[in-house]
């Protein structure tokens, strides 16, 4: 009898649990499944259909598909990590805009003219014309488009290669490719655009002469149809797939990567399978100053606010805001192919992203220079007269040595802080060729009706050499674009 009542108990302990378990399932596939627009949703491998698919869910996939929803098509965005945001989410530096009202306010005479010249001259004047005006003529509504939905883009500063100060970024100069992904993905909840997370898309579907949806896989490996009258692909770059960056740039073996890890070029893959163009794949940017140890980008605003690099002899070496590749050879010729990266209290006090790298260990500090080059064991001595002599040029406002053209703040108040770096793969300047209108082109140089592209996942905005601040602009304005674009070829 005891023995009954204990089996009829541990009975009905078993089925209370299991109905929670079931409720709890139950509930979290009902929320998962649910067409509660906004919601990131999972495993859902039923065939879908809607107005457009958006591949990428980095600032140029999210902006694209905000116009898209703006333009009353639904929309449905994959993504192939498990969070939002991509390489844009690792921006730090800030976003180039020529004319804001945010530069107004600062007493910063600019103009989208000086920032095409400047786009042009960095990128060794390989850039398409066309697309170039494109996106300096529209970067300062881009700003005032992000400052609409509530973004904080007060701060601005000067990033490597450009004439003025055009980098705009949040209050004190924070970091500003985590702050652009939050607002804008708040921005497509609230929009209820659906992002199904943990969805590669691995093929685009095309026939009689039309894009006509995707297919995707689920993270268990369940593959599924999205129908849709448009694709827009913003996969980004191909930065963190080594094979590919060795295919079109032997020179690049062995580099290390800046790049997230879903930054493979997966859309150049699709794309180029049903007939897109490349232009310019060789064209690949090393980021001179990343920790070699563990891959982690220093931001040019660091040196922009007036930091200087120093090679082992405890000497400058080159204008340390000249354009990438010019300062990425530069740390390449010195002793171990690397350099530090110097700066004060002052330069940590101008720039609230310098506070992270501190936080995580990657600064070597000294109260005087002289113990700050003890610790590096680097010639204390030198690395003194080396500070003297650039306050100096800070004071005249000209560099003797290396004609470095802007010198904010002189390196004088202790504490003094040093940072290893060498150049990383940051950023992949090829992709699909489009037109001004995002619509990706084929080899006869025709529009793939339905197909569009913006973001790092196209070729030829930068041309040579990207400027510190463009892919931000870049992604912006050409994700509103193509999603404007894909509406307005719908109707
Ligand atoms: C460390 C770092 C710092 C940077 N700092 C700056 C800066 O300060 N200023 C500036 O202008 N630029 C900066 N850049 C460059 C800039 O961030 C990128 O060029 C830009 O954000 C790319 O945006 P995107 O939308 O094209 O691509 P991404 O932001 O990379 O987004 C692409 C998304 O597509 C997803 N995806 C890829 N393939 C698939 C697939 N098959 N299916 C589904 N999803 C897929 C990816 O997972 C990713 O989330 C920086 C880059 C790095 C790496």
């Amino acid at each position: 009898m005891r023995k009954s009542k204990k089996l009829i108990s541990i009975l009905l302990v078993t089925i209370l649990i299991s109905s929670l378990v079931i409720g709890c399932t139950k509930k979290d596939t009902k929320d998962k499944d649910s067409e509660d627009t906004g919601k990131l949703s999972e495993n859902i491998v039923e065939d879908r259909s809607t107005d457009v698919v958006v591949i990428g869910t980095g600032g140029a996939g999210l902006a694209a598909a905000l116009e898209a929803k703006n333009g009353e098509k639904d929309v449905i965005i994959v993504e192939k990590m498990s969070i939002v945001g991509g390489n844009t989410l690792r921006a730090t530096g800030g976003l180039n805009a020529a004319g804001t009202s945010v530069q107004k306010e600062l007493g910063i005479e600019d103009s989208p003219e000086k920032h095409f010249e400047d786009t042009m001259k960095g990128g060794h004047e390989k850039n398409d014309p066309e697309l170039v005006k494109i996106m300096t003529d529209n970067a300062a509504d881009a700003v005032e488009w992000l400052i609409g939905i509530g973004a904080d883009l007060s701060d601005v500063g000067r990033l490597g290669g450009a004439s003025n100060d055009r980098a705009h970024r949040p209050t004190g100069g924070a970091p500003v490719g985590s702050h652009i992904i939050k607002v804008l993905h708040e921005n497509a909840e609230k929009e209820g655009i659906e992002i199904l997370l943990d969805t590669t898309a691995t093929e685009i579907l095309y026939e009689d002469n039309k894009v006509k949806g995707i297919v995707a896989k689920d993270k268990d490996g369940n593959e599924f149809k999205i129908e849709s009258k448009a694709v827009i692909v913003a996969t980004g770059g191909f930065g963190a797939n080594s094979d590919m960056v060795v295919e079109y740039n032997e020179s690049l073996k062995g580099f290390g990567t800046t790049n997230h890890p879903g930054a493979t070029g997966d859309g150049i893959t699709m794309a180029t399978a049903i007939g897109a163009d490349l232009v310019q794949m060789e064209e690949i940017q090393t980021h001179p100053t990343v920790v070699p140890d563990n891959g982690f980008m220093i931001t040019e605003a660091v040196r922009g606010n007036g930091a200087i690099l120093i090679n082992r002899e405890g000497k400058r070496f080159i204008n340390e805001i000249g354009t990438r590749d010019v300062v990425s050879e530069g740390i390449l010729a010195q002793e171990k192919q690397t350099a530090f990266l110097f700066f004060d209290e002052g330069i940590r006090e101008s720039l609230k992203a310098i506070d992270k790298y501190v936080d995580m260990g990657l600064t070597t500090e000294g109260e005087s220079i002289e113990e700050l080059a003890k610790a590096l064991d680097i010639n204390g001595e030198n690395l003194a007269e080396t500070v003297k002599l650039y306050n100096e040029y800070v004071d005249a406002k000209e560099d003797k040595e290396f004609s470095r053209p802007d010198m904010p703040r002189k390196i004088e108040k202790a504490k003094y802080y040093a940072i290893e770096v060498g150049p990383a793969i940051h950023h992949t300047m090829g992709g699909l060729k489009i037109n001004t209108k995002a619509q990706v082109l084929n080899k006869e140089g025709n529009p793939i009706s339905g197909l569009y592209a913006a973001g790092e996942v196209v070729g030829g905005v930068h041309g040579g050499n990207r400027l510190g601040g463009n892919a931000l602009a870049d992604i912006i304005v050409f994700g509103r674009i193509a999603g404007n674009t894909s509406v307005e070829d719908m109707e």
